[in-house]
């Protein structure tokens, strides 16, 4: 129809929707804005997309007139119940073979949920986690699309377009099928709390285990970005370590010490608990931040509990910060090699035939995590697609084997002086518990024989399970 002349519909004008809307303008895309106060598609018109080719609608019928068939409808708005007010207000006006995209924040059992009820009606629904924040989502975020994969070839010349590159290549592919794009997201959530405490937990060593200044923990931080631990995260901890408040001091500390979270983290470790997959690193970090909160009741605490005589390292400094660059390499490769395992199963429970090279390259830049690591990551699952685990690859095993005594050190020294490195730590003891062909858990079983029944499998013959009478009473 001649009034549709919109390649895309976009809902919701808050920060992302808006951000996005002029970056897909930008790449010469005609984009319909739209949102529940109506009042706002004029206001953004008017203002930010002034002098643009963006076009608006003031009702959802009028919205979809306006869209090229198949259509092509992404919403950004609230997670939750908004998106499923949304869908269901837009589906009289739609046709089979259209396209919704939800680009929020969204748990991804429910855009599996969404994915199998639309499917029914033959619409096409993707879930797209949407990285970058503000910033991505102006100027090129990680966009990482799941769901019905018809829906593809039709957004992939917009995605790839506006997403942010890396190397070159764009950080947007199809991720897989069902709830996998927001499942994917949500890792990427977890992965980032993990790669936050760590960094945490070495500011604090070098803080107070260390006692070295803000101004040089900033140098650190600028050598360490120039080799393995290249990353985002690196990059903005130096510009925080080393800012000054008015009065010159350095606000970050200044800055109360109760981390926050939304929920993205506990999820992914509640998924994790749910999938029976160990991903420690990333429950830690989730734990840590909680401990974090109960600020009043640590001060309480440190009044009364004893810590260890020596709080302060008197070895060779420079000796450990090289090794806490190892340790948090190590730890970084632990945490992604943790999430890949729950993306794994997931995958196979779902069958959604998840992408992993790709979504390395999704996180590999316009994200949180962006990190030269990542491209490494890609470069393992290109070698090898079905590898079973990242620490299988020759690169990381070489890695973690050059790493390990350096972060054994750092694991220890932190012990010794009472410093907590609940990551550092956990990272350390799952890559000991992984490589142990013989862990303790026949006596485990043994226990659970003798209390409850449960049974238990001789070495020599698995799959038959026994009961002893442990007490020999009857
Ligand atoms: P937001 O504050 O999460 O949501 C505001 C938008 O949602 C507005 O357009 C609002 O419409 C609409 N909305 C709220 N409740 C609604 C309801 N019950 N029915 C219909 N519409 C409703 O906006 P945002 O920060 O731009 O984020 C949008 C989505 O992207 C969220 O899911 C968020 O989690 C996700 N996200 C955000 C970031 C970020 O950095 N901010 C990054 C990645 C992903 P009105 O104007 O009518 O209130």
């Amino acid at each position: 129809p001649e009034t549709a002349v919109a390649d895309i519909g976009l809902i919701g004008l808050a920060v992302m929707g808006q951000n996005l809307i002029l970056n897909m303008n930008d790449h010469g895309f005609v984009v319909c804005a739209f949102n529940r106060t109506v009042s706002k598609v004029d206001q953004f018109l008017a203002n930010e997309a002034k002098g643009t080719n963006i076009v608006g609608a003031h009702s959802v019928e009028e919205f979809c007139a306006k869209l090229k068939r198949p259509r092509k409808i992404m919403l950004l708005v609230k997670a939750g119940s908004a998106v499923d007010a949304f869908i269901d207000s837009l589906l009289p006006h739609l046709e089979e073979g259209d396209i919704i995209i939800d680009g929020g924040n969204s748990h991804y059992p429910d855009s599996q949920r969404r994915y199998e009820q639309l499917s029914k009606k033959n619409i096409l629904f993707v879930g797209c986690g949407v990285s970058g924040g503000e910033e991505g989502a102006r100027y090129g975020p990680s966009l990482m699309p799941g769901g019905n994969p018809e829906a593809w070839p039709h957004l992939k010349p917009i995605f790839q377009a506006i997403a942010a590159k890396a190397d070159g290549e764009p950080c947007c592919d199809w991720v897989g099928d069902g709830g996998a794009g927001h499942f994917v997201k949500m890792v990427h959530n977890g992965i980032e709390y993990g790669d936050m405490q760590m960094i945490s937990e070495a500011y604090q060593l070098l803080r107070d285990g260390l006692s070295i200044p803000n101004d040089k923990m900033a140098d650190i931080f600028t050598k360490w970005n120039k080799g393995v631990l290249d990353s985002f995260l690196i990059e903005i901890t130096r510009d925080i370590l080393a800012f000054k408040d008015k009065d010159g001091s350095y606000l970050v500390e200044n800055i109360r010490d109760a981390a926050g979270q939304k929920g993205t983290g506990k999820w992914t470790a509640i998924s994790a608990l749910d999938y029976g997959m160990p991903v420690t690193l990333i429950g830690e970090a989730v734990f840590a931040r909680c401990l974090s909160a109960i600020k009043d009741e640590r001060i309480q605490a440190s009044k009364v509990l004893a810590g260890p005589s020596e709080t302060k390292y008197d070895g060779d400094t420079s000796k450990l910060v090289d090794n806490l660059e190892q340790a948090l390499y190590a730890s970084k490769i632990i945490s992604y090699a943790q999430g890949f395992m729950l993306m794994r199963e997931a995958s196979t429970q779902y069958s959604w035939n998840l992408n992993y090279g790709s979504i390395a390259l999704m996180w590999r830049g316009g994200c949180i995590i962006r990190s030269a690591f990542l491209g490494d990551i890609k470069k393992a699952f290109d070698k090898n697609p079905k590898l079973e685990n990242l620490l299988f690859d020759d690169f990381f095993q070489k890695a973690t084997a050059k790493a390990q005594a350096g972060w054994r050190d750092v694991v220890a020294t932190s012990v010794k002086l009472g410093i907590p490195v609940p990551a550092t730590s956990t990272a350390l003891a799952f890559y000991d518990g992984y490589r142990t062909p013989r862990l303790p858990a026949n006596l485990i079983q043994a226990q659970r024989d003798y209390f409850g029944a449960h049974t238990y499998e001789l070495l020599d013959n698995p799959g038959t399970y026994i009961h002893t009478n442990w007490t020999g009473k009857g």
